[in-house]
């Protein structure tokens, strides 16, 4: 079979690999598509420290079951099964707590849980294998739209979750980055929050379009003007909670020049921005009792609940089909921004 492996930094090559032999507990799956995430990028542009060299790339996996292991049950071949992002023990005590994207055995302190793509062999590929534990039923879902539900479903449905207290009557909220992940949190928003208004901000006008298409009441470029418009809009006392899909400096400082007192700065995006706190009393950058979080992923509650909005027609996801034989254009494509929604690449 092929598979899309990791081979150095910056570098990735198709290669033919043996189709994967799975163990009693594990089900082998035909990949129907794989999403292609921003962080993926990220991942190729490590240096050679980085430890996964060699992994086959893909943690947005969509397929079909093909064949299971002897102590599988519940799974028959032919279903259609998204592979989860978090590979967590499903035992430990964040696991028992509902914090499975804060598992102590498969992730530590400071690093992750196992994530397919990254620790293990991932879903660019025509086979993945894959722990029964780690797969969703998807029914009749269209497998591009199925395939990003992984991640650029699962984080998004967790921060907003996350923020849903702080979106009380008359609320604003701001995201930042509107592209496979952020458009999905539109979309999450108005499903979860629809009484509250949603202001998007991104530096490229489709996907500002994207936006507006994906109900967002104002639509903004960042630049100088951006906090002030942002204030105007809501109000001088600032944002109920900011989503940062991007998390470079002037998207971080934007968070903090626009959020509320006791407000909600979420960073997802990995753009090696930082958020300073001072413990002074003058103030800045923060207003008084507003918590950051620095996110990472999500939990199985939030992956089910993303899966229900697709299945009711909630949440769609805007995408691109590239053969897995074309990823490279894929990738480039990704990273030069010619990418509305989510690319996928289907084997
Ligand atoms: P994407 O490339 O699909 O979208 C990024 C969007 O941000 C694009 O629309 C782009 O135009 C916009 N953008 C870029 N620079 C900007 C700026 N300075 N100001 C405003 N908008 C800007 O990426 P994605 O797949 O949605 O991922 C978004 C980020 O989240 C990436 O950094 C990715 O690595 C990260 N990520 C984090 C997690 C997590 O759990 N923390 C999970 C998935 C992805
Ligand atoms: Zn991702
Ligand atoms: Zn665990």
């Amino acid at each position: 079979m092929r598979a899309l492996k990791l081979t150095g930094p910056g570098t990735m090559e198709l290669v033919e690999v043996p189709v994967p032999e799975i163990a009693d507990h594990e089900v082998l799956v035909k990949v129907t598509a794989a999403g292609l995430c921003h962080s993926d990028l990220h991942i190729l542009h490590q240096d050679e420290n980085w430890p996964f060299f060699g992994t086959t790339l893909g943690h947005e996996t969509a397929g079909l079951v093909d064949s299971v292991g002897a102590a599988v049950t519940g799974l028959v071949p032919g279903e259609a099964v998204l592979v989860r992002a978090l590979w967590a023990c499903g035992e430990c005590r964040p696991c028992r707590l509902g914090a499975d994207n804060a598992c102590a055995v498969t992730g530590t302190r400071t690093m992750f849980p196992l994530t397919p793509g990254l620790g293990a062999d991932g879903g660019m590929a025509d086979f993945i294998k894959v722990d029964a534990r780690h797969l969703e039923k998807i029914g009749e879902l269209d497998p591009l739209v199925a395939a990003p539900l992984a991640d650029a479903g699962l984080t998004p449905m967790h921060n907003v979750n996350s923020v849903l207290p702080y979106l009380t009557e008359g609320a604003t909220v701001v995201v930042i980055g509107i592209g496979g992940l952020g458009h999905v949190a539109l979309q999450i928003l108005a499903a979860a929050a629809p009484e509250a208004r949603v202001i998007a901000v991104d530096t490229d006008d489709a996907k500002l379009d994207l936006a507006r298409s994906r109900g967002a009441s104002l639509v903004l470029k960042p630049g100088p003007d951006a906090a002030a418009r942002i204030l105007a809009e809501a109000g001088e006392h600032g944002v109920d909670a900011v989503l940062d899909f991007v998390g470079v400096q002037p998207t971080i400082d934007l968070a903090m020049s626009v959020v509320r007192p006791e407000g909600a700065i979420r960073i997802v995006g990995l753009g090696e921005g930082h958020a300073q706190i001072n413990a002074d009393l003058s103030g800045e950058p923060l207003p008084w009792g507003v918590t950051v979080q620095r996110a990472y992923g999500g939990n199985i509650a939030d992956q089910r609940a993303v899966i229900d909005l697709a299945n009711r027609g909630l949440v769609t996801i805007e995408s691109t089909a590239y053969p897995l034989a074309e990823a490279q254009r894929a990738f480039d494509d990704l990273a030069a921004g010619r990418v509305a929604g989510r690319a996928v690449l289907v084997p």
